[in-house]
């Protein structure tokens, strides 16, 4: 069993710039917050994303902060460089709410040995919480005490991106127009909501952003909520033969009526489901929140219809007017959009094989923020940090994989300047 060591990680920082840059941002605490409709949703992010003004006003760049904390940045080309494309890369400076940002304490496995890794607070990161640990015996692992997650998602995000833009201002990387977006409230899915597509004025973007060493995500599920609504009739039971109406019982017989096979527990890869997961009610009226996801359009209209007919068949047998369904649509599959304009997809190929990092493209079974912005007309895939484990304790972060994540992110960059989605240039 190997332990995290704050004294090994300490003195790795010295000669490791990308990674005292990740360091630094972790003690932000910018745990996202669902319950405050502030913007952003918690100070956290606004005292990061005023360091990192700070860092950037340095570098003589003039970053911009919107009223919701999104920071912009924009860089000018190389002089001299002939306009030709022009690139937005996105990071978010939230965490996750599902665990403690509060006083992380990072520490250092040295030469992953391949068992499991001890965390201060003795938790254990074995291979069955984390099987991907087994792709990086020999690698130094950035850990947690177990107390709180580490941030890597997206701090190593935005670490990677602030490390490229000092290459940038000083013209090491002949580059293009490139727009730096760090977003705020990506975990509660507010971020691109904030962002106004004709101010980043970018053909395409990628936004780097957690996810397994290697990790191109193409795809996303399209998606949708619904609100099912039951209205019973109260009646004193004493008296409520023929009368009563109970909306649980309503509600009961709707979510049994569910095809058990397509939940999220029975199902994966490409498969769609529905997955019922808040539910309020009494006798009288009763509520039931659930979700609808699937890779292809067509199919998450018939899932739709299948909802519209179930509350059909709940009032045929209640009578009409006891059940009803609101949507809501929740995001797209990025997949058809980009298939449409490919060129970003292409250059993140050209760029992987450029910086020598084997590519696993993915299909996420989720959203991403690149996916509500590839349906507003900005093609957007997502690049991985190589954070594993995130929004949890477990979270850890191989420094290899940073790296990667950055020279593939250098690549990009490189490859748009050439205008050539071939990598051999
Ligand atoms: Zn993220």
């Amino acid at each position: 069993m190997q332990k995290g060591d704050v004294k090994a990680l300490e003195s790795k920082l010295a000669d490791d710039k990308l990674l005292k840059l990740f360091i630094d941002l972790v003690a932000f605490d910018t745990r996202a917050d669902f319950t405050s409709n502030d913007k952003p949703s918690s100070i956290g992010q606004l005292r990061l994303g005023a360091y990192l003004l700070n860092h950037l006003a340095r570098l003589k760049l003039k970053p911009v902060q919107t009223k919701e904390g999104v920071i912009i940045t924009k860089i000018p080309a190389t002089v001299g460089y002939e306009l030709k494309e022009k690139l937005c890369l996105l990071a978010h400076l939230d965490t996750a709410p599902d665990a403690s940002g509060n006083n992380v304490k990072p520490a250092l496995v040295t030469k992953y040995l391949g068992e499991g890794i001890e965390l201060a607070n003795g938790s254990i990161i074995d291979h069955e919480i984390s099987p991907e640990l087994a792709s990086h015996l020999g690698d130094d692992i950035v850990v947690t005490d177990g107390t709180t997650l580490l941030g890597g998602d997206d701090k190593a995000g935005i670490a990677v991106l602030m490390h490229l833009i000092e290459s940038l201002v000083d013209d090491r990387i002949t580059h293009g127009p490139i727009t730096v977006v760090f977003s705020v409230d990506e975990e509660i899915g507010r971020s691109t909501k904030y962002l106004d597509l004709e101010v980043l004025d970018s053909d395409f973007a990628v936004t780097i952003d957690g996810c397994e060493r290697g990790e191109l995500d193409v795809a996303t599920f399209n998606a949708e909520g619904a609100k099912i609504i039951f209205k019973g009739k109260v009646v004193h039971t004493a008296v409520a033969y023929g009368k009563l109406k109970n909306a649980l019982k309503m509600m009961a017989d709707f979510i049994k009526a569910l095809p058990h096979e397509e939940s999220p527990e029975t199902t994966k890869d490409e498969q769609g489901f529905y997955h019922v997961h808040d539910a309020m009610g009494n006798v009288e009226q009763a509520e039931l929140m659930m979700i609808l996801r699937d890779f292809d359009k067509q199919r998450l209209e018939q899932r739709h219809n299948f909802v519209t007919d179930l509350v059909q068949r709940i009032n045929d047998q209640y009578g009409e007017g006891s059940c009803e369904a609101l949507f809501v649509k929740q995001y797209e599959n990025m997949e058809d959009v980009l298939k449409k304009y490919p060129r970003i997809v292409e250059y993140c190929r050209a760029a992987f094989a450029r910086a020598n990092v084997p590519l696993t493209e993915k299909r996420v079974r989720g959203g991403t923020d690149g996916a509500n912005l590839s349906c507003r007309g900005l093609p957007c895939p997502n690049i991985f940090t190589g954070a594993l484990n995130c929004h949890g304790i477990y979270e850890c972060l191989p420094v290899k994989s940073l790296h990667d994540s950055f020279e593939v992110t250098k690549a990009l960059v490189e490859l748009v300047a050439l205008g050539d989605t071939n990598s051999n240039n």
